[in-house]
């Protein structure tokens, strides 16, 4: 196994002795607890959202949630037993949709650009990037989640240029979009004052772009044959899949060793290597912010389990959970294919909840932020956009055809189906197949457990859609992204206009129409930092502007807490032995250095600073990670 850096404030700490009390001479030694936390505010997270004192923890369960006086008839010589000094503990959180494999690696390596808010901003995150690595010429520096919605004016190459003159970049949007330097275009053989070597997009756009690409250009002065002429060309940013497919990735360079070269050999990046690698980085990120399990939606022909399962072998996954990963990412593949690869290399259900291969992926429509998630009503600002209305797009507009697919995968194969949907008429489509499968399903066996989601679920236009009944009735489970107010609000408000825009995750009115939702960030789209989710939940407020944006459909901390752990483990059939701290279930959970949950109600903003003030998070009974110097 080759050697990699981890960096030192990421290392975990060995659990070391907290405070020795003296024992119960009377307890058992086979009743002891191993650990004993109390004199705090332990939020179980049961059916009454119970607050107890104190919690036992004995083989990796919780033995028992109470009083300090009852709690403390398990300890025993060998108990550990922590003062709380009036701290909360939660149940351990789920993040229920993360893209997981490239986090540890970005968190480490790459810029983080959620927080910019002007192009200036990022050319400063880009050179604290190129500080931090210490990047020698030629070394790609790499920036994610820029939102070109949310500046007054988008980046340039030429605002890059001037902090990196020899070093590639490559800024990835949140969703669907890049921005380069000119370097890269330089590596590219693309020269601004050779006409020569343009490519044919290079001054106009080429006809197969969608409503949703689009090429950043602006007029510059250059010098051409020795004459001096002003044209429009391209500053480095693209918007759409089909735009942004026009640049090189940093892969396709030989011998650069692209953006991977910080971890592996320089000159042979393997990327399966790679990603095991920034599995191990990413679980102790997500440990470190209070998050003991996740969800992945995307296997992709079963690379990431591939990944996950070398990683469990070689005992890196630091005590993260992923009780499902889901296989597919299907868009339109013909039925023979999907038939093939369901059989080939897939079995449902595989593995415990540690890693667990389950359910499948389906995409309906694009996103609102890239004006594709199919709608019954036109985006915003058409006229300027698309000069036409745009009511999105659909994957796959025929019902029949869709059916077809469903069909394959869950009766042919008995996977549960999870699908992409954002718009009202992606929901509509999906939910009407969901019920017509689900009827079919449960006339035969009229028990069947289904926990069938869709996942964004973004806009049912209630009362019209009536959308939200039917997924009630029916069991269907939402997988919000909250986050995506908070972070992408600017580029929902342009798109679907302040009304729509306060419409969309409507939580409040899931939660009333008795629909079961569950949080989860989309990493890499928007911030892993599920304490931003709960920001969203608890105040709808977005970033650009500070406004909120749909006031009624705010929760409070305590249902927001629930999405963010028993109704996780709900949607992967955990219920049971997770998402709650109760005696019996799995010791997952964490210390805050936070005096109560409702504080967070009283004040929100500190759900911005609740990364910094997790203490201790442990899974199964075992500290995985520990804040220095606390206990
Ligand atoms: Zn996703």
């Amino acid at each position: 196994m080759k050697a990699f850096p981890v960096p030192a404030f990421r290392l975990l700490l060995a659990a070391t002795p907290l405070i020795l009390s003296s024992c119960s001479p009377e307890t058992p030694p086979d009743a002891q607890a191993d650990w004993i936390l109390t004199g705090g505010q332990v939020v179980t997270v049961d059916e009454d959202f119970s607050i107890a004192e104190a919690v036992a923890v004995r083989k990796g369960r919780i033995a028992s949630v109470g009083s300090a006086r009852e709690v403390s008839a398990l300890q025993g010589p060998a108990t550990r037993v922590v003062d709380l000094q009036g701290r909360t503990v939660i149940p351990g959180l789920q993040d229920s949709h993360i893209h997981f494999l490239s986090l540890g690696h970005d968190v480490n390596y790459e810029a983080e650009l959620t927080f910019a808010m002007t192009a200036e901003e990022i050319v400063e995150e880009i050179l604290a990037l190129k500080d931090r690595l210490d990047a020698q010429p030629g070394d790609w520096l790499i920036g994610n989640r820029w939102d070109q919605y949310k500046y007054p004016e988008m980046v340039t190459r030429w605002q890059l240029d001037e902090v990196t003159p020899e070093n590639p970049v490559m800024l990835n949007r949140v969703y669907r979009g890049v921005a380069v330097n000119s370097l890269v275009f330089e590596m590219m053989g693309i020269r601004d004052n050779d006409p020569s070597t343009w490519p044919s997009w290079w001054l106009e756009d080429p006809p197969d772009l969608t409503f949703e690409d689009k090429i950043f250009r602006e007029p510059r002065m250059l010098t051409i044959d020795g004459q001096r002429r002003e044209l429009s060309i391209p500053t480095g940013a693209f918007v759409g899949s089909r735009a942004s497919r026009l640049v090189a990735r940093p892969g396709s360079f030989p011998g650069s060793g692209g953006g991977a070269r910080l971890v592996g050999s320089p000159d042979e990046p393997d990327p399966f290597e790679i990603d095991v690698q920034s599995v191990h980085l990413g679980a102790l990120e997500m440990l470190s912010l209070g998050v003991t399990s996740i969800v992945d939606p995307s296997s992709r022909f079963g690379h990431n389990m591939r990944v996950y399962q070398e990683a469990v072998n070689r005992d890196l996954m630091a005590g993260l959970r992923i009780p499902a990963v889901y296989e597919g990412t299907f868009f339109n593949e013909g039925l023979p294919e999907m038939r093939d690869h369901l059989d080939g290399i897939m079995v449902n259900n595989l593995g415990d909840s540690w890693l667990r291969w389950r359910g499948t992926k389906f995409y309906a429509d694009g996103g609102a932020g890239t004006r594709s998630a199919w709608l019954s009503e036109s985006f915003s600002n058409w006229e300027e956009f698309e000069g036409e209305l745009n009511r999105g797009i659909p994957v796959e507009a025929s019902n029949d055809a869709r059916e077809a697919q469903f069909r394959v995968a869950a009766l042919e194969f008995g996977w549960d189906l999870h699908t992409h949907t954002c718009g009202d008429m992606a929901m509509r489509q999906t939910v009407d197949l969901y019920m017509e499968i689900m009827n079919e399903i449960r006339a035969g066996s009229p028990e069947a457990d289904l926990r069938w989601s869709l996942i964004h679920a973004y806009l049912p236009m209630e009362p019209e859609t009536r959308v939200l009944e039917d997924m009630a009735a029916y069991g269907i489970i939402a997988s919000l992204n909250p986050v995506f107010h908070w972070q992408e609000g600017s580029a929902f408000l342009a798109n679907l206009g302040p009304e729509r825009f306060a419409r969309t995750k409507p939580f409040r009115s899931y939660i009333d129409a008795g629909v079961m939702i569950n949080s989860g960030s989309d990493y890499p789209v928007t911030s892993h930092d599920p304490w931003i989710g709960m920001y969203a939940l608890t105040t709808r407020k977005s970033q650009a502007d500070g406004e909120v944006y749909g006031p009624d459909e705010t929760i409070g901390i305590e249902d927001a807490l629930r999405t963010y752990t028993i109704n996780g483990a709900f949607l992967t059939y955990d219920e049971d032995d997770r998402g709650s701290l109760e005696a019996g279930k799995v010791a997952d959970l964490v210390v805050l250095e936070l005096e109560g949950i409702h504080r967070l109600e009283e004040d929100p903003e500190l759900l911005f600073e609740m990364k910094d003030r997790v203490l201790l998070t442990m899974s199964d009974g075992i500290v995985r990670y520990e804040k220095e110097g606390v206990f």
